[in-house]
């Protein structure tokens, strides 16, 4: 018999939101963040070994292949939860960009969740693997579900939203990489913009496009702006160029544009890529995976 192995997609999101309400005494942030998965993915492949490893395999060299991996860390905690006596192998095919704040790595985490719970016929529920993938990291419990949601607390508490209206999204990330933990330590509470998550939320309800991108808003932008000013020249450019809205992702550098038209899309996308390398045209991904 032939080994078995299964492909999974892990897509990447953007936040349509990011606001920090506090730090809590436990050392994590309060969070609300509005999020959508977008059609830009890794693919996970999942294949059966005997034994107990755990093994990781990428071609991109910025994806750890140890303990440190996200995805290994899904493995490992559904191994020891479930007393699975199999090890595996997990082959990641990259294309998010990395430490990008498009979530690749929580990604990657949540697919393995959702594979190996076929993979090793674990009957779990999407709730229940989101209430294992709180454990790994914030960003997991969203990709577990995908789709578009309200996230909370520290972003494992998900309530589902209506998809955003159809339009593409544009992404350009600046050949820098940005450390979470640094911008949460630079932030000041008393001086950013606060989004308002819930003229978003409406926004979405109603299926109105304009008012979507008259509510977007990132409460680390400024603070990685400050730190990063490339960041803030590609922000200008997509904005010149025409986008509709322009906004950081998660802590950055990865700056997102939305725009309606064709037309529109490519002027955009041709000027982006005269000064910057990694640019992508993508589709939003709104609807959540099934059980
Ligand atoms: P977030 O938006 O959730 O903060 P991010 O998109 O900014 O995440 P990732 O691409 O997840 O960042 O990578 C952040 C770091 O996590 C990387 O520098 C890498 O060392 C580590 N990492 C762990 N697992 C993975 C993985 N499967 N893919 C990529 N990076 C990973």
């Amino acid at each position: 018999m032939g080994i078995l192995t299964i492909f999974i997609k892990a897509p990447a999101k953007i936040n349509l939101t990011l606001d920090v309400l506090n730090k809590r005494n436990d050392g994590y942030h309060e969070v609300e963040m509005i999020m959508t998965t977008i059609d830009l993915s890794d693919r996970i492949g999942l294949s059966e070994m005997s034994g107990n490893e755990i093994r990781i395999i990428s071609q991109n060299r910025f994806v750890p292949d140890d303990q440190r991996n996200l995805a290994y860390q899904a493995a490992r905690i559904l191994k020891e939860k479930f007393n699975v006596k199999q090890g595996v192998s997990i082959t990641i095919d990259k294309a998010i960009p990395v430490a990008a704040g498009l979530a690749g790595g929580s990604s990657d985490a949540a697919a393995t969740l959702r594979g190996l719970n076929k993979l090793w016929n674990l009957g779990l529920t999407l709730d229940e693997l989101a209430e294992i993938g709180a454990e790994i990291g914030s960003d997991v419990s969203f990709c577990v579900y995908g789709g578009t949601a309200m996230a909370k607390g520290r972003g494992e508490k998900i309530t589902y939203l209506p998809a955003p209206p159809n339009c593409w999204v544009i992404l350009a990330k600046p050949s820098i990489g940005v450390s979470t933990a640094d911008v949460y330590r630079n932030l000041d509470l008393s001086k950013v913009n606060h989004p308002d998550s819930n003229a978003m939320i409406a926004a979405l309800q109603n299926g109105s496009y304009s008012t979507v991108c008259n509510c977007i808003g990132n409460v680390l932008e400024s603070v990685t702006l400050s730190m990063h000013p490339e960041v803030q020249h590609i922000k200008e450019q997509m904005e010149r160029f025409g986008a509709d809205a322009v906004l950081m992702s998660g802590s950055g550098p990865t700056v997102f544009g939305l725009v309606q038209y064709d037309s529109r899309l490519q002027r955009i996308y041709n000027g982006l890529r005269g000064f910057c390398d990694q640019v992508y045209a993508v589709r939003m991904l709104g609807e959540r995976f099934s059980e």
